[in-house]
């Protein structure tokens, strides 16, 4: 049996129609920039969100980068962050001009420890920007709670986590924005690049919409210097086609996520940790094991697909030398880094293809 990590094909068949005609839609309108198909999928991911606003991004790499350069962070200020994460929530901050200060993760949950952020705070720190990693959101309430005592603007890297709760919130609307991304891996995947902005502030939204467009308002008027970090209307077509699916995959993510959890329990083999606060959408299910390099060789040589996230911390990273970190600043990502697997949980695996996967690595270590 072949079981690949992630199987986008399987889920385009189930939708192909619906995404056909959208398409068609808005060729045959040519209106290829902005227009109603994206305004109206920034509404739905406000309504789902349970936030006010919603900007269309190019990614979710721009949706983090424009909320920064809109909150003006830029150079001489600090950004308080996690290590353990994709490059682009590190990569945004220092491209603003500003310094990413990372704090270690949450043994269990992974997420930036709420713990350690306090002590790491500067006259220059400006924001603290959690990551709600592999579909989990990050322990928003201390988190704010320090943002507030320090009166730091919240930036949610949402990117993993769409629809998922925290003590019954909505990701991306805890902090002063949060940002989604509509990569085709993640759980509401586009035909390419997008992303969007989530916020309650009325005047920050206004600046996000002008900063997603050079900066300009009037056109050719720029008040700010800002990119072209802006939505296609294909891409808005396409997510809104995918959109009254989400629901039901993320239930199918969770429901094959107890699969394996109970396949697991009690083994070497160690299931991903959801607080009692948060509903996970599992982007990613995570297990964390012994000899984890050596599992992954041989599950690839088993045919089923899996991937290391993430190999190596932002703070080890050769392009954030400069930082001045070394090894063993963050221990517990660095652990991480070293122990943790993912495999496949996408929705439209059957019984049997979970079966093959959790028995396959079991049986890795009963042969040990
Ligand atoms: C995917 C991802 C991003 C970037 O999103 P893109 O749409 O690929 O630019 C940022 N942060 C995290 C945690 C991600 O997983």
């Amino acid at each position: 049996m072949k079981v690949p990590l992630l199987d986008l094909k399987a889920q385009y068949v189930t939708v192909k129609d619906e995404i056909l005609v959208a398409i068609s839609d808005v060729l045959e309108s040519q209106q290829c920039i902005g227009g109603p198909r994206v305004a109206e999928l920034e509404q739905e991911i406000a309504v789902l969100s349970d936030c006010r606003f919603a900007v269309g991004t190019s990614s979710g790499t721009d949706a983090i980068l424009n909320s920064l350069m809109s909150l003006d962070i830029s150079a001489g200020d600090e950004v308080i962050t996690t290590p353990f994460t994709f490059f682009a929530t590190a990569g945004c901050i220092a491209r603003t001009g500003a310094k990413p200060i990372f704090v270690d993760i949450d043994p269990k949950s992974y997420n930036i420890n709420p713990d350690l952020i306090a002590r790491a705070v500067t006259e220059r720190t400006k924001a603290i920007m959690p990551v709600h990693l592999f579909g989990q959101m990050a322990d928003m309430g201390p988190i704010m709670e320090i943002a507030n005592k320090y009166n730091l603007v919240g930036i949610e890297d949402a990117a993993q986590s769409i629809t998922s709760t925290y003590k019954g919130r909505k990701a991306g609307s805890i902090g002063t924005v949060g940002c989604f991304s509509f990569f085709p891996s993640k759980n509401l995947g586009g035909a390419g690049d997008g992303g969007m902005i989530v916020t309650n502030n009325e005047d920050l939204f206004n600046r996000l919409k002008i900063m997603r467009n050079h900066g300009s308002n009037p056109k050719y008027y720029h008040k700010f210097i800002g990119g072209n970090f802006r939505l296609d209307p294909i891409q808005a077509a396409v997510l809104l086609a995918k959109l009254p699916h989400l629901d039901n995959w993320s239930v199918a993510r969770r429901r094959n996520a107890a699969f394996y959890d109970e396949k697991f329990a009690g083994t070497t083999v160690q299931t991903p940790y959801i607080s009692p606060d948060c509903v996970s959408i599992y982007n990613q299910y995570m297990i964390r094991v012994p000899k984890r390099d050596e599992l992954v060789a041989y599950l690839r040589k088993k045919n089923i697909g899996c991937e290391i996230y993430y190999p190596r911390p932002m703070h080890l990273q050769e392009c954030f030398r400069n930082l001045g970190y070394k090894r063993g600043d963050f221990p517990q990502a660095e652990k991480a880094s070293e122990e943790v697997l993912a495999l496949p949980v996408y929705p439209e695996l059957t019984d049997q293809m979970k079966d093959y996967v959790a028995n396959t690595a079991l049986s890795f270590y009963d042969e040990l």
